[in-house]
């Protein structure tokens, strides 16, 4: 697995990335970023929000702009003001470490165009916009885009849906000249393809992720370092915090498990097990009482929990670490389901701590250190 920097990705770039969480490349970042970053390619890449796309075109882009130079250099079209405003974010963070600065404007329509016009009289390397207001802006010669070394298209599926057919089209044809274009899109639709076949070069390299990719960006991952004695009365105390929240605690083994479910029956919280030493039967009756609400806590073993596909899971208590890393994501993943927030919290001894960094590195996630 290729860190950052075996990418290619410059030393101060790799540090902002560090302190953004943004330390394990996802698959998009892995197999666009080489690409690009040698310059002189048009590229298609199909991967939807979540993938880490922002970067993938992100980090390249930047690292194409000669910060001496006072034109702008990189121009992102992107179909919203919110999406752009991220793209906007998302740059400005990538080049806090940067010994020279990099300017980033990013203008939409629906806001006061003077003063968008105001700031981009400043040098402006790279531009992010929405098409129509791009295309007012070149209108009023606000912009000059003649020496434009890179042109993103950012989810051009939703810009064709959006009905800016036309305005990307002139974009394109006004930038026409040495620049390289590369295309992003979630899906892959006719009109697409059909801009794919008019403005990409036909040798352009084409990276496709598979939307499963996706980083689950609403997990909050955890931990709590303690001894094996303190645990019991921590997960009491966890429970207690959590109020009416439901959620699952893992455990390692069969026996850990059904030890633990008893402590916890003993202490008065509604809750069951499901595990390898209970009968196909007992498991489907735990897990209905977890899924229509009648139990509020559900203790499990990696193997047992597979089946576990329950909406509004809170949290996820993991009384041991897995032994697996695998696990930890296929745990992680019951909570922060269809789009809500989730709380993923490991009890960890002190000699686990070298696990909790090969997890954050591998699965390129951070935990937060929970004061006691
Ligand atoms: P995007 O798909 O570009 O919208 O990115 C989704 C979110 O994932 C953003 O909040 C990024 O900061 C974050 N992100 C991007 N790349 C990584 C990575 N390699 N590891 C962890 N988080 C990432």
């Amino acid at each position: 697995m290729a860190t950052f920097k075996e990418l290619g990705v410059s030393k101060a770039i790799c540090e902002s990335l560090e302190e953004m969480g943004i330390v394990k490349p996802t698959e998009i970042q892995e197999s666009a970023i080489p690409i690009l970053l040698q310059g002189k390619t048009d590229f298609v890449g199909q991967a939807q929000t979540g993938t880490g796309k922002t970067a993938a075109f992100g980090i390249p882009a930047l690292l194409a702009v000669d910060p001496m130079l006072k034109h702008t250099q990189v121009l992102i079209l992107s179909p919203t003001r919110e999406l752009g405003q991220q793209i906007g974010k998302q740059l400005f963070k990538y080049t806090k470490h940067c010994n020279q600065k990099i300017f980033i404007e990013v203008v939409f329509g629906g806001a006061h165009i003077g003063q968008q016009m105001e700031r981009l009289r400043r040098p402006t390397h790279v531009i992010v916009a929405t098409p129509g207001r791009l295309m007012d802006l070149l209108e009023r010669k606000a912009i000059d885009l003649s020496k434009i070394k890179v042109l993103i298209l950012d989810e051009a599926d939703e810009m064709l849906r959006m009905g800016f057919r036309q305005d990307v089209d002139k974009i394109l044809l006004q930038t026409d000249g040495a620049r390289n274009t590369w295309l992003f899109s979630a899906t892959m639709p006719e009109n697409v393809l059909e801009m794919v076949k008019m403005y990409i070069s036909a040798d352009a390299p084409k990276v496709q992720v598979a939307a499963k990719k996706v980083i689950n960006k609403n997990i909050e991952h955890q931990f709590l370092v303690c001894t094996i004695e303190e645990k019991v009365r921590l997960v009491y105390q966890f429970l207690r915090d959590q109020g009416k929240a439901r959620g699952v605690i893992f455990c390692k083994t069969k026996a850990g498990a059904q030890k633990l479910v008893d402590q916890i029956k003993a202490a008065d919280f509604s809750v069951d097990t499901i595990h390898g030493d209970l009968t196909q039967k007992e498991r489907d009756k735990a897990l209905r009482a977890f899924r229509n609400k009648t139990i509020q806590v559900l203790v499990a073993t990696d193997v047992a929990a597979r089946g576990i596909d329950v909406e509004d899971i809170a949290y996820v208590l993991h009384y041991q670490l897995p032994e697996e890393l695998e696990n930890y994501t296929h745990r992680s993943g019951r909570t922060a389901r269809a789009g809500r927030r989730g709380l993923s919290v490991v009890l960890a001894l002190v000699t686990e701590m070298p696990k909790i960094k090969k997890i954050e590195e591998q699965l390129g996630i951070s935990f937060q250190k929970l004061k006691r």
